[in-house]
């Protein structure tokens, strides 16, 4: 610990790396701490097709890889470190990240958001082994399977769109009759003749063994309560996501569910010094570019907060 940062950016998705890329610009020599899914949610998408810029669309992994190249290209170090512990109460602020401490004189949050679960009791046993949050990283694993999708939003509709190149047949599970699915990616899924849907229903129970994966899965309608059990190979969730913030709790001001508050339309934090960008914050729009524009605000208030000082 002997160099005091102008800037670390905790987080390297679009927000993360969108910031280092501005504040390289700036001259500000951001360092990235990456964290534990280096490059962020897109790593775990396939085709991106809303990203404007990109007519034919790209490989979530490919345009991260993008995006770090061209914050790398103007100055900005990263390393693959995951954050433990912060201290922001003194200034320069201090991080633990893998053994190390670095100290910053500001920093910019972009930890982004995980992949929310249901709790069952099933997921400590079988999660990595026939369950999963995350279907483009498991997807290939379930090849000829009957698979269970549980969710009715963009990633239910995506993953299992993308679990049909893989599976004999996907079934959607949904809690409601209705999809908060975007009309288009309802559409692909609709008419794709390898998915079913069970609507109206929960996912309670999954049955399987480490050794040999899932076998079943016990649904629950929800208002009959009626339970069925149905054979399955393998489960996969896409019910939302809760931001990665944990590690911040007690230091600066967040929501009920833990998104951090920012003020009066700015990436500052209820700390000085302190940013914050993307899906750690932003729980409504949560795309990638929408969090790209957050980093790049966080960037330049980070830099007008430093000049501030001077
Ligand atoms: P989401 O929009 O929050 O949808 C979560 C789904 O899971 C909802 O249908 C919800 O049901 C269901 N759910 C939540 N908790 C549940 C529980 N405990 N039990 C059963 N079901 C539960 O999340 P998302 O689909 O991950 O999308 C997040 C954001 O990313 C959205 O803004 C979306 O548009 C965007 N996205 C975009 C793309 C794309 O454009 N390529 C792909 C993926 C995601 P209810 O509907 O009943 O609440």
């Amino acid at each position: 610990m002997s160099e005091i940062y102008k800037l670390i950016i905790i987080g390297s998705g679009p927000a993360g790396l969108t910031a280092a890329l501005y504040a390289a610009r700036a001259n500000l020599n951001p360092l990235v701490l990456e964290g534990a899914q280096p490059g962020g949610q897109l790593m775990t998408t396939t085709e991106v097709e809303n990203y404007p810029g990109f007519p034919e669309g790209l490989l979530g992994p490919e345009m991260m890889e993008k995006f770090r190249q061209q914050a790398k290209r103007f100055g900005a170090s990263t390393l693959f470190e995951t954050v433990a512990k912060v201290d922001f109460a003194r200034k320069p602020f201090t991080i633990w990240a893998d053994g190390e401490i670095y100290q910053s004189q500001t920093v910019i949050i972009a930890t982004g958001a995980s992949a929310k679960t249901l709790g069952l009791q099933a997921e400590k046993k079988l999660m990595g082994y026939g369950m999963s949050a995350c279907a483009v990283c498991d997807g290939f694993f379930f090849k000829g399977k009957d698979l269970i999708v549980v969710g009715g939003g963009d990633s239910a509709m995506e993953e299992s769109t993308f679990l049909t190149k893989f599976a004999n047949k996907v079934t959607v599970v949904h809690r409601r009759d209705r999809f908060r699915a975007s009309k288009i990616m309802q559409e692909r899924a609709l008419k794709n003749p390898k998915i079913d849907f069970i609507w109206n229903s929960t996912l309670v129970d999954v049955i399987g063994e480490r050794e040999t994966g899932v076998k079943a899965v016990k649904i629950k309608n929800v208002f009959t309560q009626e339970v069925t059990e149905k054979p399955a190979g393998g489960v996969f969730y896409a019910i939302g996501h809760s931001p990665n913030t944990e590690v911040f709790k007690g230091q600066i001001e967040m929501d009920e569910i833990g998104y951090i508050i920012t003020k009066n339309g700015t990436t500052a934090t209820s700390l000085e010094g302190v940013f914050a960008a993307g899906d750690a914050v932003d729980h409504r729009y949560r795309q990638a570019v929408t969090a790209a524009g957050m980093g790049c605000m966080a960037a330049l208030d980070a830099e007008r907060y430093l000049e501030s000082l001077s």
